[in-house]
């Protein structure tokens, strides 16, 4: 097994990751950036590197500073997290290169599946159901006009580069799409430096549920449910939860199957996640991530399986120590994601921690690295806490997380608990009976209200 692991995120996920390889007993280098010096991932790893200044690309997206950090502390191997270098194929070859393990799939793999036009080709020919939409790319907006005629109206421009929502135009009709094209490549250029976009059916009402799979190097696949994270604001995800109240254990066996066959086909390694679109019973795939996920204890919760601690021994070469047989989901688990973030403008409030005390008891868990006197530095992504609750039915989970956001105290800055209040008392979340589009529905409401 790995002796010492390098970390290379920050925040939360930083000590998810540092908890897993302690309670494996491997020890761990954490990096920061100046900014973030005295955060707690760096205060509880066994040595830190100061790898730049505060800003991202000088410091967590800097290959060469954390592959030097990984060189200098005799790391086995680099977690990368979620975010920042997780998903770059050049940083995992360069990892490689250098004699380290990256804990993740294969370079070729995440090169693939984070071009989303390579991706949807690929998960197509492995037998994967896909949205109805363009062959590839669409090169100009002649192109688009008549791929809209043929998979019509609404169509969804989107880019082949997309991630956290970015580069995505709706035109309603033909007279919208040309503008939608430009508006759509132009803001993939500008954010991605890539403006190549692609074209589908614009489903109305879906509800984006995915699902988790662990695939080791000897052809091991196995799949640990779903999660639904159809509650989303500027297409990101707000809170999510396992199982489904949408699905029922047959098409959640099916879909299973099909994503496992998929990887096999494939020959996929490590954790990943096929994310769908579900409308009218049929689901159709959108993209694949290669690596953990935000939302990835729900999951936990349910199955009891640790999906770092997996992640470590499949890059170390072990096989998978259980079978699809033994994955069992167990009751009902449900993960608010906490924003340090005004609940109802949603502009970032970064500062000081004055004051800070966690929910606990049976079935609560809090991954955050928040502490009494923390900084949240305005330099990065605003969430800074994810609560997960588990119960054994979905109505006992409700109960129980409704008392774990009153529990929760994040004084000096302002979060998005308020929000996750209102919103597990809404009926139609109570219900179960949301989708894509809800949330936003939701939340404009009160803000009309707020204007009378
Ligand atoms: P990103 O990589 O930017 O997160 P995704 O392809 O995963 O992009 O899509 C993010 C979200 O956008 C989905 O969860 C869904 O809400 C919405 N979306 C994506 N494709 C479609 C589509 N064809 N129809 C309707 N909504 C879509």
């Amino acid at each position: 097994m790995f002796e010492k692991i390098l970390i290379a995120n920050r925040g939360e996920i930083a000590l998810r990751v540092l908890r897993a390889c302690r309670d494996m007993g491997i020890r761990t280098v954490a990096v920061h950036s100046t900014a973030d010096a005295e955060s707690m991932h760096v205060r509880l790893a066994d040595e830190s590197v100061c790898i730049g200044p505060p800003s991202g690309t000088e410091s967590y997206l800097n290959k060469a500073a954390v592959i030097s950090a990984a060189m200098v502390t005799n790391s086995d191997a680099i977690h990368p997290g979620y975010g920042f270098l997780s998903e770059n194929a050049d940083f995992a070859e360069m990892v490689e290169e250098h004699g380290i393990t990256f804990i993740g799939p294969t370079p070729e793999h995440i090169r693939v599946m984070g071009d989303k036009v390579q991706a949807k080709i690929a998960a197509q020919k492995a037998g994967i159901p896909v949205v109805p939409g363009s062959d590839g790319a669409v090169e100009s907006p002649e192109e688009a006009i008549k791929v809209g005629a043929e998979i019509g109206y609404p169509v969804l421009i989107k880019a082949s580069a997309g991630g956290g929502g970015r580069g995505m135009k709706v035109a309603e009709t033909a007279d919208d799409v040309v503008e939608a094209f430009k508006v759509a490549s132009g803001e993939a250029k500008s954010a991605f430096g890539n403006g190549e976009v692609y074209m589908e059916k614009y489903l109305s009402k879906p509800r984006h549920i995915e699902i988790q799979v662990l695939a080791d190097s000897h052809g091991n696949v196995v799949h640990l449910g779903e999660r639904d994270c159809s509650l989303q604001r500027k297409h990101q995800k707000v809170l999510e939860e396992s199982p489904s109240p949408a699905l029922n254990s047959s098409e959640r066996e099916r879909i299973g199957q099909v994503v496992c066959e998929a990887m096999r086909n494939i020959g996929y390694r490590n954790a990943g996640t096929v994310e769908f679109l579900y409308e009218n019973g049929e689901f159709y795939f959108i993209e694949m991530n290669t690596r953990l996920q935000v939302e990835h204890p729900v999951t936990e919760m349910v199955t009891g399986v640790d999906l770092v601690r997996e992640q470590i021994r499949i890059a170390n070469g072990a096989e998978l120590d259980f079978s699809q047989d033994e994955v069992s989901m167990s009751g009902h688990a449900i993960e608010c994601r906490i924003n340090a973030e005004d609940p109802v403008t949603f502009t970032p409030s970064p500062g000081q921690v004055t004051g800070y005390h966690m929910p606990g008891g049976l079935g609560v868990r809090v991954d955050s690295g928040l502490f009494s006197g923390a900084k949240i530095p305005p330099y990065y992504d605003s969430m800074v806490a994810k609560l997960i609750v588990h119960g054994r039915s979905r109505n006992e989970c409700l109960m129980r997380l409704r008392r774990a956001l009153s529990e929760y105290v994040i004084d000096g800055v302002t979060t998005t608990i308020p929000l996750h209040e209102k919103l597990i008392n809404a009926q139609d979340f109570i219900d179960g009976n949301y989708d894509i589009r809800w949330l936003e529905e939701f939340v404009l409401g009160d803000d009309q209200k707020a204007n009378r």
